[in-house]
């Protein structure tokens, strides 16, 4: 601003002294009035002297000019004033000194009028200077006043500049502010940190003496397991040597058990008399006889006869004939379920070493055959048959076996043979209760397995399972039964379990199926009755039920003669069974009876058949090894 303002001072000295010397020339121009110098002229009395030039022209150096008066004509001119006082006046006769003091006026009016001339073109000079000057100072002013602009602009642009700046200051200590603020905070998270870190840091130093302890008895530990594992090696070593061991023992037991089963005859046939039941007649007690001693298991059965036909010659009653019968074993009435089935345990093992196994209940009706192989009333586990009795414990001897290698599959199946006709026992759904789809046939070509077509194979691993089954086998029978009256006693049930064993490890494979058969009643009809349509159809039922079962009688006979032909496919029975029977077979025959002499003859038929059996003996069983 000094700077901008500093020209104006400039100029201000500058006009101060080209202007200060006209000043006093303007002043002297105006300070005269005009009238008084025409007035003095006019009324001035004329001198006699003469005027001198000089003297007026000192007289007006005195004076302060006056305005630049236009030449006054001659003889209106007032005579010139002398220091202030009026010249006197010439008298009028004077003429001669009136023109002198005229022309001398004159003169000086000349001389003013040249000294007023050059004063005008000095004024003039002046002004031309002046206005030269004013147009520099107004172009130096407008240059300025654009330089001013300028510089407010700017200034503004400064003063905006400044604001921004402000602002942006402002904002910068805002920021600044926060940034302390959270320095304030990072410096507390560091002081923390710098402590966690001291803590961290004895901690370490305590995982570092752990660790270091830890090492110490990881090094321990190794040498330990080291040891350990050569012990476990040799151990090892000991135990393959041991299963090895356990291995030939285990095949050894089935050999011997093989033997032993043989000793005791791959055919053997068991005789069991049921109890007299609540409500029927108590025989003689003569009637049924088990001799032999206490302490031996019996095998011996006597049977007495009374024979009304017989007479003695003195009209007196025949003696009653005593029949006697010897088989494995004989179980009296007596005889719980769980000592029936102790007898067939090992037996029934034996279907797991790979040798097939065959067990029927044979007897008339009512003689105990299905309360023998199912058992009793459900839910009880006293009267539990042969049936869930034998898969209970091969479930747990397969159970066993696995510990040495052999893992162990079952699939069951349940069958009746009805009038030469092959019905599902274990079918479900629409199925249940209609006979003549299922048919028996080759598993394949060439193979010597047998299925029945339609008929459901079930894997079983658990008695719940088996329980299961013999449940809707019940069911099933009781629909046929509404069909036909009893039917079930006039059928084979055939329960079939084929057994899958293999031993991984040592390559070994042991296929046999164990049949478990409620045979049909094997009571004769009275051929001397009058034979009605229901008569008609039961000898019908009973021809077919009769000949399958001697069909039975004649396998057994053919396989034990060793005969060429065996007649399975006689009978559906025997065609279906054919692999449980003969040559590397285990069959067992329990025979039941009935304790009431009314049943005597039908006791004895049943006796004398599974005599016959009981005679038999079948080759050498053979293990189904692979
Ligand atoms: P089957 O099947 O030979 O026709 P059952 O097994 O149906 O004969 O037996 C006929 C009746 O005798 C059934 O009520 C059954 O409970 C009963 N029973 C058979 N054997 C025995 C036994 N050993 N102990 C008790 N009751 C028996
Ligand atoms: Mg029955």
């Amino acid at each position: 601003m000094e700077e901008a303002l500093e020209p104006e001072k400039k100029r201000t000295r500058g006009l101060g002294t080209k202007i200060a010397p006209s000043r006093p020339r303007a002043a002297l121009l105006t300070a005269v009035p005009q009238t008084q110098g025409q007035a003095a002229a006019r009324t001035a009395p004329k001198k006699t002297g003469p005027r001198c030039p000089t003297a007026v022209a000192t007289v007006l150096k005195n004076q302060k000019p006056g305005p630049a008066v236009p030449a006054q004509k001659p003889g209106t001119a007032a005579p010139p004033m002398v220091g202030g006082k009026k010249p006197s006046k010439r008298p009028a006769w004077d003429l001669k000194g009136q023109l002198c003091d005229r022309m001398a006026e004159l003169k000086c009016c000349r001389e003013r009028n040249q000294i007023l001339d050059q004063e005008n073109q000095q004024l003039r000079d002046q002004l031309r200077e002046a206005q030269q000057q004013a147009s520099t100072l107004g172009a130096e002013r407008r240059t300025l006043e654009e330089e001013l602009a300028r510089v407010r602009v700017q200034a503004e642009q400064g003063q905006q500049e400044l604001g921004r700046l402000s602002a942006q200051v402002l904002e910068l200590e805002e920021r600044l502010g926060t940034q302390e603020g959270l320095v304030q905070v990072l410096q507390r998270e560091q002081l923390g940190l710098q402590e966690e870190r001291r803590g961290l840091a004895t901690r370490l130093e305590e995982q570092e003496r752990r660790l270091q302890a830890s090492e110490a008895a990881l090094s321990d530990s190794q040498a330990e397991v080291a040891s350990l594992r050569q012990e476990a090696a040799a151990q090892a070593v000991l135990l393959a040597e041991r299963e090895d061991r356990l291995h030939g023992l285990e095949m050894e037991r089935r050999r011997l058990h093989n033997q032993l089963q043989e000793l005791k005859g791959n055919i053997r046939v068991f005789c069991r008399v049921r109890p007299v039941l609540p409500g029927e007649p108590t025989p003689n007690p003569g009637f049924l006889l088990f001799p032999g001693g206490p302490a031996d298991p019996p095998t011996r059965l006597s049977l007495s006869r009374s024979d009304e036909r017989r007479g003695t010659l003195s009209g007196a009653p025949a003696p009653p004939t005593r029949h006697d019968f010897s088989f494995d074993r004989v179980f009296p009435p007596g005889s719980r379920q769980d000592e029936v089935f102790e007898e067939i345990a090992m037996l029934v093992q034996s279907a797991l070493d790979g040798y097939p196994v065959c067990i029927f209940a044979y007897g008339q009706t009512g003689s105990g055959k299905t309360f023998t192989m199912e058992g009793g009333p459900a839910g009880d586990p006293q009267v539990e048959g042969l049936i869930p009795r034998a898969l209970r414990h091969l479930f747990s001897v397969a159970q066993e076996l696995s510990g040495q290698g052999w893992t162990y599959s079952f699939v069951a199946s349940y069958v009746e043979i009805y009038n030469e006709t092959v019905r599902d026992l274990l079918a479900t759904g629409t199925r249940k209760g209609q006979a003549g789809e299922c048919e028996i046939r080759r598993a394949g070509p060439g193979s010597e397995e047998l299925t029945v077509t339609n008929a459901r194979y079930v894997p079983v691993s658990c008695e719940k399972e088996v329980q299961a089954l013999l449940h809707l086998a019940r069911q099933n029978r009781a629909v046929a039964r509404t069909a036909q009256n009893e039917r079930s006693s006039r059928s084979h049930s055939v329960f079939q379990l084929q057994i899958s064993g293999e031993h991984a490890a040592r390559g070994l494979q042991c296929i046999a199926p164990l049949s478990l058969v409620d045979l049909a009643g094997s009571e004769r009809l009275d051929s001397g009755l009058a034979l009605g349509p229901g008569e008609r159809e039961r000898l019908r039922e009973t021809q077919s039920i009769n000949s399958s079962l001697s069909t039975l009688g004649l396998v057994i006979m053919a396989l034990s003669n060793k005969e060429p032909h065996v007649p399975y496919r006689n009978s559906k029975l025997t065609y279906l069974l054919q692999n449980s029977l003969g040559g590397s077979a285990k069959m067992l025959m329990f025979v039941n009876i009935s304790p009431l002499e009314e049943n005597v003859s039908e006791s004895l038929n049943s006796l004398r058949f599974a005599s016959k059996v009981n005679q038999c003996v079948i080759g050498t069983a053979q293990a189904n090894k692979k």
